[in-house]
C-alpha cells in the first residue's frame, strides 16, 4: 500500500520537475546584452560631479513623467543609480545585481544565492518604476526587513528626488495613506493584504490608504509565494454571540466522553452523540438544537467541545500572560498575529478561563496567494527558487532566473549523516559541534522547532559549551543575534524562520576576525533534521559560503525523526541493515530512502496547496465581483434607486424634507452597508461549508464539485438579499431636526476592526484526510480500509451538518 502510494507521488513529483526544466531560463543572453549596454554608460559617469549626476536625475524623472516608456529609459537609470548607490551607499552594484535587476524588471523570479544582495539589486528596477510614477511595492518577510530594507536604500531614492516609506503593523490610517501615496513602499504581504480588506469596508473613498496596486518585487519570495500563500488573512468586526464562551466551556467539560461526544479514529473530530444533544437541549432548555433559529448555538457548542477535545495546551498553544499563543505546527514556534478560525479561539480562551479577546464576525478574509494576485505586475528573488519553478509558473505565471554568483560558492555540503536513533543522533551532533567549537569555527545549527532549539542548548550547556539560542519573539532582537553567528567560534541555534534576511559575515562586524573564520573553513551550517521541503533545507545550507567565502554544510537525521516516522521509513528498512551501536547508517539505500521521502512529502504539500487554491478560487472570484460592485457604489458610479423604486411614496416624503441629493446619499451608506453585512454572512457560511466538506467526500460525492455548487447558490442569493435589506432600510429611513435616524435603520458600522492571520491546520488536515494524501500515507491506507463505517458515519454527520446550516 505504502509503496504503491509511494509510486504515485513519486510519479507526480518527477512530472512536476520534469515540466519545471523548461520554466526556468538559463540562458542569459537577453540580459547580458543590456548590462553592456549600462556598464557603457557608467563608465563617464564615474567622472561626473555630484551636481551633474543630479542633473542626470532630473533629466530622466522629466522625461519618465512625460510618458517615455520605461524601457526606453532602463539603461540610462540603471547606470545612474549603479553610480549614486556607489556615492551614497558605497556600494558598487556588481553586473550580478544589475543583471537580477533588468530580470526582476522584466518581471522574473530571480534566484540570487544568500548574501549576493538582493536587497541593492531591487532598487534598479524600483527607481525605474518609481519614475515612471508606478509606485512599486517591495515586500519583505517581515516588518523589520520593510524597515532596515527601506532606511538602507532611501539615500539613492532621494538622490532622484523619490519618496520611499515604510508600511508597519500598527501604523495609523494617515501615516499609511501618506506611505502609499510616495513613490515607492516598502512593505510585508501581510499589511498589504489588510490594507486590501480594510480599503474594502469603508463607507467614504478618502479613508482607503492603499492607491491601485501596480508592480510588486517580492524578497524571500519562496517562502511567501508558496509557503505563506495560503495563510487566510482577516478583519473582523464585532458580533453578539448567541451564548456566552465561558458557560458553553463548563458545559463541555461536564459532557461524558463516549456518552455526549466520540473523536474518529485519527482524533481529529469530535462529535456529539445524540445523548449528548439531548443533554445539552435538557440543561440549557434550548428546544432542538437543530432548529434554524439555534444555528449559532449549535456552532458554538461544537466550538467548544473541539477546543475542550482536540486542543492540547503546550502542544496546539500555549497560555502566556493572560492570552492564548498559538504554536505554528510547521515550525513548533509560538507565533505572533495569528489565531484559530473565529469562534474557536473565543472558545479556547473560555476553556483557559481567560477574558475573551475580540474576535468578532468576519467581515472580509483573503489568502497572502490572492493578495499578490491583485498586483497586475509580479517579480521576486529568492536563494531557492528552483524546485518550486513548476508551482511558480502554474500559479503566478513566474519564470525563475538563476543569477550566478558574484564570485564562484566554495560551500562544500556534505552528505547527510543518518543514525538508527534520535539519542544516537544527539550525541553526534554534540560531538560535532564541540569539535568544531574547538577549532574557533563558528556553527550555526538550524532546528525544526523552537522546543528543539531549547533542549539542544541544554545538551550543549551540560556538556560545558555556551550557545545563543534564537527564540526572542522580535524580529530586530534575531537579526542582532544572527548577524554575531559568524564570530570565532560562536555557537548560535535558530529555527529556519528565524533571523530571515539578515547576513551572517564571517568574523561578525569585527574585520579582523574574518581571517581567522575563514582559516577554520568560514562558518559551519548545521542542520538537525530535514525539512519537509528541499527547498527549507538549501535555506539554511544557504546562510554559510556567502559571496565566495568558504563554509560547509551538514544535515544530522535520525530513522526516529518525526518526518521519517510519520512516512514509516524504518519499516522500509530491514533491522539487520542498521548499526545497533551509534555508528551512522552508512547504507546508500538508506540515503536513497530518505530522499525519495523527502521528494513525496513535496509532492504531497504541493497537491494540498494547489487542492487549497481550487477551493478558495471561487470564493475569491465573488469576493472580487462584490467589490468591484462596492467600489463603484463608494465612488458615486452608480445610481441606486431601490428606495425610490420599492418605496416611492416614502422617498418623496424624504427628499421634501431633506432634498434628494441628501437622501440618495443616505442610500449609498446604506447600501455599502448592507453589502458589508451580507457579505460577512457569505464566508460565514463559506467557513461552515468548508469545516463539512470533507465529510462530503466519504460519502462519495466530490467535495469540491459540492462546495463550489453550494457556494455559487448562496452567491446568487446574494443580490436579493442585499436589495430586500435596503429596500427595508429605506423604508424605515425617519428624517428628524438632528438629520437621518441612521440607527434606527440598524446602519451602524463596525464601531472596531482588527485583523489578523488564521491558523489553517485544521483546514488542511481536513484536506490530508480528504484525500488521503496526509500526514501518513498508513492514515490514508487506514481511511480506504474502513470506509464502509467511515462512510456511514460521514453520511450521519454530513446530513446532521447540513440541517444545521441555515437556509439549506
Ligand atoms: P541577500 O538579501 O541577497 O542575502 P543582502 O542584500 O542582505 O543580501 O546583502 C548582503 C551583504 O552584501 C550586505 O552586507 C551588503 O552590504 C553587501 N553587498 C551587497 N551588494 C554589495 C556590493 N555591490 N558591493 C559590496 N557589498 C555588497
Amino acid at each position: 500500500m505504502w509503496e504503491t502510494l509511494s509510486l504515485m507521488f513519486m510519479r507526480r513529483t518527477f512530472l512536476s520537475n520534469h515540466r519545471a526544466a523548461g520554466l526556468v531560463e538559463e540562458d542569459l543572453s537577453p540580459f547580458h546584452a543590456r548590462l553592456a549596454a549600462i556598464g557603457d554608460r557608467l563608465e563617464p559617469l564615474s567622472r561626473e560631479s555630484y551636481a551633474r549626476l543630479e542633473q542626470l536625475a532630473e533629466g530622466l524623472s522629466v522625461r519618465a513623467r512625460n510618458g517615455e516608456p520605461a524601457e526606453s529609459l532602463l539603461i540610462e537609470t540603471f547606470a545612474l543609480v549603479r553610480e549614486v548607490a556607489h556615492r551614497c551607499l558605497s556600494l558598487m552594484p556588481f553586473d550580478e545585481q544589475v543583471l537580477a535587476g533588468i530580470a526582476l524588471h522584466d518581471g522574473k523570479l530571480v534566484e540570487m544565492q544568500t548574501g549576493e544582495g538582493k536587497t541593492l539589486a531591487a532598487v534598479l528596477p524600483a527607481t525605474l518604476l518609481a519614475l515612471g510614477g508606478k509606485c512599486p511595492h517591495i515586500l519583505t518577510f517581515n516588518d523589520y526587513l520593510a524597515r532596515r530594507d527601506e532606511r538602507w536604500m532611501r539615500p539613492v531614492f532621494h538622490f532622484f528626488g523619490l519618496r520611499s516609506g515604510a508600511i508597519q503593523q500598527g501604523l495609523s490610517l494617515d501615516d499609511r495613506r501618506s506611505i502609499y501615496r510616495g513613490d515607492l513602499v516598502y512593505a510585508t504581504a501581510k499589511e498589504v493584504g489588510y490594507d486590501v480588506l480594510r480599503a474594502q469596508l469603508v463607507r467614504a473613498l478618502s479613508e482607503q490608504a492603499l492607491q491601485p496596486l501596480s508592480f510588486a518585487i517580492i524578497d524571500e519570495a519562496d517562502s511567501i509565494l508558496i509557503d505563506e500563500a495560503r495563510v487566510p488573512l482577516v478583519i473582523a468586526g464585532q458580533r453578539a454571540a448567541a451564548a456566552s464562551p465561558h458557560q458553553l466551556a463548563a458545559l463541555s467539560r461536564q459532557l461524558a466522553p463516549g456518552l455526549h461526544w466520540e473523536t474518529d479514529d485519527q482524533g481529529r473530530n469530535v462529535l456529539l452523540t445524540e445523548a449528548g444533544m439531548d443533554w445539552i437541549e435538557n440543561t440549557l432548555h434550548c428546544g432542538d438544537l437543530h432548529a434554524d433559529e439555534n444555528y449559532a448555538l449549535l456552532t458554538e457548542i461544537n466550538l467548544a467541545l473541539h477546543a475542550h477535545v482536540l486542543l492540547k495546551r503546550d502542544v496546539d498553544y500555549i497560555v502566556r500572560e493572560g492570552k492564548i499563543e498559538l504554536v505554528d505546527a510547521f515550525t513548533g514556534r509560538v507565533v505572533d498575529d495569528r489565531r484559530w478560525p473565529d469562534g474557536l479561539q473565543a472558545a479556547l480562551e473560555a476553556k483557559e478561563e481567560l477574558q475573551i479577546q475580540p474576535g468578532g464576525q468576519i467581515l472580509g478574509s483573503m489568502t497572502l496567494q490572492h493578495v499578490l494576485g491583485l498586483y497586475p505586475r509580479l517579480a521576486g528573488m529568492t536563494a531557492t527558487a528552483r524546485p518550486a519553478a513548476a508551482e511558480l509558473a502554474r500559479v503566478y505565471g513566474l519564470r525563475v532566473v538563476p543569477i550566478p554568483p558574484h564570485r564562484p560558492c566554495q560551500r562544500i555540503d556534505l552528505p547527510d549523516l543518518i543514525y538508527t536513533t534520535r539519542a544516537a543522533k544527539q550525541r553526534a551532533l554534540i560531538q560535532d559541534i564541540a569539535a568544531n567549537h574547538e577549532r574557533d569555527r563558528p556553527v550555526l545549527v538550524g532546528t525544526a522547532s523552537v522546543a528543539e532549539s531549547e533542549a539542544l542548548a541544554n545538551l550543549l550547556r551540560d556538556a560545558g559549551l555556551a550557545c545563543r539560542v534564537l527564540n526572542a519573539r522580535n524580529d530586530e532582537e534575531e537579526a542582532e543575534i544572527i548577524s554575531n553567528a559568524g564570530i570565532p567560534g560562536a555557537i548560535t541555534i535558530s529555527t529556519n524562520m528565524a533571523g530571515r534576511g539578515t547576513d551572517i559575515r564571517p568574523g561578525g562586524a569585527d574585520e579582523r576576525e574574518r581571517a581567522r573564520v575563514i582559516a577554520a573553513g568560514g562558518l559551519y551550517v548545521i542542520g538537525t533534521g530535514r525539512h519537509e521541503s528541499r527547498r527549507i533545507d538549501d535555506q539554511l545550507r544557504g546562510r554559510t559560503g556567502r559571496q565566495g567565502d568558504p563554509g560547509t554544510s551538514r544535515f544530522f537525521v535520525s530513522l526516529e525523526d518525526e518526518l521519517m516516522v510519520r512516512y514509516g521509513i524504518q519499516e522500509l528498512i530491514p533491522p539487520k541493515w542498521l548499526p545497533v551501536d551509534d555508528d551512522p547508517v552508512r547504507l546508500p539505500m538508506v540515503h536513497r530512502e530518505v530522499d525519495r521521502l523527502q521528494r513525496i512529502v513535496e509532492g504531497q504539500n504541493q497537491e494540498i496547496r494547489h487542492t487549497l487554491w481550487r477551493y478558495a478560487a471561487l470564493v475569491e472570484q465573488q469576493r472580487k465581483d462584490i467589490h468591484a460592485w462596492r467600489q463603484m457604489i463608494l465612488s458615486g458610479e452608480v445610481e441606486l434607486s431601490v428606495g425610490q423604486m420599492r418605496h416611492p411614496d416614502h422617498f418623496e416624503e424624504l427628499s421634501a424634507l431633506a432634498g434628494e441629493r441628501a437622501v440618495r446619499e443616505v442610500e449609498r451608506v446604506i447600501t455599502l452597508h448592507h453589502i458589508d453585512t451580507c457579505w460577512a454572512e457569505h464566508l460565514d457560511l463559506v467557513t461552515q461549508l468548508r469545516e463539512g466538506i470533507h465529510l462530503v467526500g466519504l460519502g462519495g460525492l466530490d467535495p469540491l464539485h459540492e462546495f463550489q455548487k453550494q457556494i455559487a447558490a448562496a452567491y446568487r442569493e446574494l443580490p436579493t438579499r442585499i436589495e430586500d435589506r435596503i429596500a427595508h432600510s429605506m423604508a424605515t429611513l425617519e428624517f428628524t431636526e438632528h438629520g437621518f435616524d441612521l440607527q434606527k435603520a440598524c446602519i451602524d458600522a463596525p464601531s472596531a476592526t482588527w485583523t489578523y492571520l488564521v491558523n489553517d491546520r485544521v483546514l488542511s488536515e481536513l484536506q490530508q484526510m480528504l484525500f488521503g494524501q496526509g500526514s501518513s500515507a498508513f492514515a490514508a491506507g487506514a481511511v480506504l480500509m474502513t470506509w464502509p463505517i467511515l462512510l456511514l458515519w460521514g453520511v450521519f454527520r454530513w446530513v446532521k451538518r447540513w440541517r444545521a446550516l441555515p437556509g439549506l
